[in-house]
């Protein structure tokens, strides 16, 4: 390898495309399971590698299955469907 772009070895451009395609596509996987931003996802794989597939695989674990909506009176998330915000007890019927 002793082809150089723009002052970077070859080897490293490789490196770099392999770091986001494996880390930034593994986030973006795991996210779109879970329902989650897949683009922020993989951007935050790109920068963080495997890390970012661990957090967002522990993350969307409680919310699995569920749909979340946001309480307008408090900000805080509320499953879709219910009748009372349980965090600051606002009626939505
Ligand atoms: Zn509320």
């Amino acid at each position: 390898m002793d082809q150089v772009l723009v002052g970077v070895p070859a080897v490293l451009w490789v490196g770099l495309l392999v770091w986001v395609t494996v880390f930034g596509g593994a986030a973006s996987f795991v996210a779109s399971t879970k329902g989650r931003d897949t683009i922020a996802w993989f951007l935050l794989g790109v920068l963080i590698g495997p890390f970012a597939t661990v957090v967002v695989g522990l993350a969307g674990e409680s919310h699995e299955g569920t749909s979340w909506a946001r309480c307008g009176a408090c900000l805080e998330p509320v499953r879709t469907g219910s009748t009372r915000c349980p965090h600051c007890q606002v009626d939505f019927g």
